[in-house]
């Protein structure tokens, strides 16, 4: 049934590390072998032996709209047969440009880069050099791509791999990143105390993705914001999963809180890579060329990215599917709630918006701890038996489920049938 992906799986191990170019890919939070992937169609996955699938992870967060929608296939043939990159400036980035700053709170400027990762380094580099202070603060099972000042106590891959924090990261860039509670305001009060002048910047996922869902309560975001403003440090929003997935203004509108700079990636790269960083004017005037803080890149503002990404932001400022998103989410994260209960599993279902995780644990889940109690084991037969039906779930406890507007409610319904199946087979195993 998977012969295909299981000798393409033992021909990667043998030249790529674990057989995966990044780790989250391969299943040693649910175990077996992963599945290798042919071809996507809206939210129908074709895997390399011909099996189908229904997609909840999305490529991990860009396909809001699913996969090859019409308007981001029609915008890359264009785009393919004129030029793929030129290593100077193109009209596209400043459409892009324009949109981003026109639709998020605060955003002045902004710079693209390829990764989302690309995104969080240079926006710290940027809080740096502003603040020409060191330390930065971030929080407990928050993940902000690989650079080695997020690789203390990161969420994501991280997390399913049990390495909390990354050999290869030297000691003085460990020191300088302090590691708070999420949602917990006073560990962060008593970090801003303890190392009063020193913090450049303070970075979050307003709503964590990477840890599972888990939203901030707006009541700590705002007093975050309120900290920050106090201790002269820059806020730094990471909404690479969060931007354009939310909410079109991302989770800065939502809770109605502005950042002094945000990052954005997945879905602005409408499934190819580009990501950006940008704020306050006045702290993105010190990126070089203008400014002294240095940060490049030879396929930044990629024009086919850019077109990728361009075309995904006009069709959802066009058909706004927020709320039918929210909808179709809502049924699911009910719908398993209930599903669960039927069969005696405990469960806690975190949803904002199109993205939920369903915590195998009875919660509630608003830290990286109460995220730790869940029953990982419980999880991975869930997924296995979900994956044997033909869903195809994020193959980690610790992550996020997107829905997309391909996700109709007949979708939805036959999810809900196989999860029911699922915790059924679940209960008879224990009971
Ligand atoms: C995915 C993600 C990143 C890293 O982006 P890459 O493109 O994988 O480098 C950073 N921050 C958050 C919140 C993310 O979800």
């Amino acid at each position: 049934m998977h012969t295909s992906s299981t000798e393409l799986f033992d021909r990667a191990c043998r030249v790529i590390p674990g057989g995966v170019n990044s780790p989250v890919r391969a299943f040693g939070g649910v175990g077996g072998v992963p599945i290798f992937f042919e071809e996507a169609h809206g939210v129908m996955l074709v895997d390399a032996d011909g099996n189908r699938y229904v997609d909840y992870v999305g490529s991990w967060g860009p396909f809001i709209l699913g996969h090859a929608n019409e308007n981001v296939v029609a915008a890359l043939r264009n785009q393919l047969e004129r030029a793929t990159s030129f290593g100077a400036p193109t009209r596209l980035e400043v459409e892009m440009a324009e949109l981003l700053t026109g639709l998020l709170p605060g955003l002045e400027m902004v710079r693209l880069v390829s990764s989302g990762t690309e995104a969080t380094m240079s926006a710290v580099r940027v809080a740096r050099g502003y603040t020409g202070r060191e330390k930065i603060i971030k929080f407990e099972g928050c993940y902000h791509g690989h650079g080695d000042s997020f690789l203390i106590k990161a969420g994501s891959g991280m997390l399913t791999h049990g390495a909390p924090n990354s050999p290869g990261v030297t000691a003085g860039t460990a020191a300088s990143t302090l590691v708070a509670e999420y949602n917990n305001i006073e560990s962060v009060r008593e970090l801003f105390t303890s190392n009063a002048g020193e913090i450049a910047a303070a970075i979050i996922e307003p709503i964590a993705g990477n840890m599972g869902v888990v939203p901030a309560t707006p009541a700590f975001l705002a007093e975050l914001r309120s900290l920050c403003t106090a201790h002269g440090a820059v806020l730094i929003f990471d909404e690479v999963m969060t931007g354009f997935r939310v909410a079109l203004g991302g989770a800065a509108a939502l809770y109605d809180i502005q950042p002094d700079l945000v990052t954005l990636g997945k879905i602005i790269g409408g499934g190819l890579p580009a990501a950006a960083y940008g704020g306050r004017r006045e702290i993105m005037n010190l990126v070089s060329p203008v400014g002294s803080v240095y940060q490049a890149g030879t396929l930044s503002g990629n024009p086919l990215a850019v077109a990728a990404g361009l075309a995904t932001l006009r069709t959802l400022q066009q058909e706004n599917p927020y709320p039918a998103l929210e909808r179709a989410a809502g049924l699911l994260a009910t719908g398993l709630k209930e599903a669960a209960a039927e069969c005696s599993v405990p469960l806690t279902v975190n949803q904002t918006g199109s993205m939920l995780t369903p915590f195998f644990t009875s919660g509630p889940v608003r830290t990286f701890r109460d995220a730790m109690s869940s029953d990982t084991s419980a999880f991975a037969r869930f997924f296995h038996a979900m994956l044997d039906r033909g869903f195809y779930l994020p193959p980690s406890q610790y992550e996020a489920w997107f829905v997309a507007v391909p996700h109709t409610d007949n979708v939805i319904d036959a999810t809900l049938a196989a999860a029911k199946a699922a915790f059924a087979s679940h209960a008879a195993e224990n009971g």
